[in-house]
């Protein structure tokens, strides 16, 4: 693997553990009346106080949001006494990005579910290896979730961690959808089982926090040509939250930004990430690591 030029390995621990390490002072930061700004941006903080920049803005994502929920600047929203929190975060060096996620549950009703995550991750991870099939990974992640009387969540899933970008290649699912795709040996994973005591299917929400960009198109106002400019030079191609933009162009001015990234989604130049919702509502638990598939087994990068 050491002469494999594909990827610096060394650089992939590193994210993984900086990612590792920010989750968990971030789950330290997950208590009743906490301000979900507050949790993400504690967390942003303490990545970049290590000297690492963002794989992407911090996920903290309540009850029957699964995922891409950040806040947007003067989010006051604060966490109830009886909230399921979702933290996903990740670090990135260069080109190299950690990806990893725990659930907290405030309400202490949902340890259960919890822990059957946690327990589909491990037995995921355990099967982790060259050769193996994505959809074995997902029989097992969903057979442990029927166990104990959960539904996996049928459409997220586990991926393939590229350079430059967190989603690529190979999709792992949380169910076996019959692909018999293999897992190389010296890919970079991330396996993700979600569970819920909903239908196990999330759709958008209204909320949209998180973008990222796609193209070079042309736009016609001079602000949205700025504001591309502006996410082109300090975000690259990596997912950003509308709120770093506010905080770092200063005027904090949270219409124009909007309207400036509502003219160039509408152009192509940027996608949009809103918020997963579990569509009946359902309360949603997630665990993930990033690893690295070898040949008999994993090294899991994200502790
Ligand atoms: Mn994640
Ligand atoms: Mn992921």
């Amino acid at each position: 693997m050491e002469d494999d030029e594909k990827y610096d390995y060394n650089a992939i621990k590193e994210v993984g553990r900086a990612s590792y390490e920010a989750l968990m002072y971030g789950k330290g930061l997950v208590k009743p009346g906490a301000r979900l700004l507050d949790i993400a941006e504690g967390v942003e903080s303490y990545i970049a106080s290590k000297g690492f920049k963002m794989a992407f803005p911090v996920n903290v994502s309540v009850n029957e949001n699964a995922a891409h929920y950040t806040s947007p600047l003067g989010d006051e929203s604060v966490l109830a006494a009886d909230a399921v929190v979702k933290l996903d975060v990740g670090a990135r060096k260069e080109e190299y990005l950690g990806d990893c996620a725990v659930t907290v549950d405030l309400s202490g009703r949902h340890e259960k579910m919890i822990k059957a995550c946690e327990e589909a991750l491990a037995g995921a991870i355990s099967m982790v290896r060259a050769g193996r099939k994505v959809c074995e990974i997902g029989r097992e992640i969903e057979s442990i979730a029927t166990k104990h009387g959960f539904r996996p969540i049928k459409n997220l899933g586990g991926h393939g961690v590229e350079r430059h970008d967190l989603h690529a290649g190979v999709f792992i699912p949380n169910f076996d959808n019959g692909d018999d795709t293999e897992l190389e040996e010296g890919q970079i994973v991330a396996v993700e089982p979600f569970m819920t005591d909903g239908i196990g299917l999330v759709a958008d929400g209204e909320t949209v926090e998180i973008f990222q960009k796609r193209g070079f198109p042309q736009v016609r106002s001079g602000e949205a040509r700025e504001i591309g400019m502006f996410i082109d030079k300090h975000y690259l191609t990596f997912p950003f939250a509308a709120r770093w933009i506010q905080k770092e162009l200063g005027h904090g001015d949270d219409f124009r930004v909007r309207r400036a990234i509502a003219e160039l989604s509408y152009a192509g130049a940027i996608e949009s990430f809103p918020v997963l919702v579990e569509r009946s509502k359902g309360i949603v638990a997630q665990a993930e690591k990033e690893m690295i598939v070898e040949k008999d087994s994993c090294i899991v990068v994200t502790e």
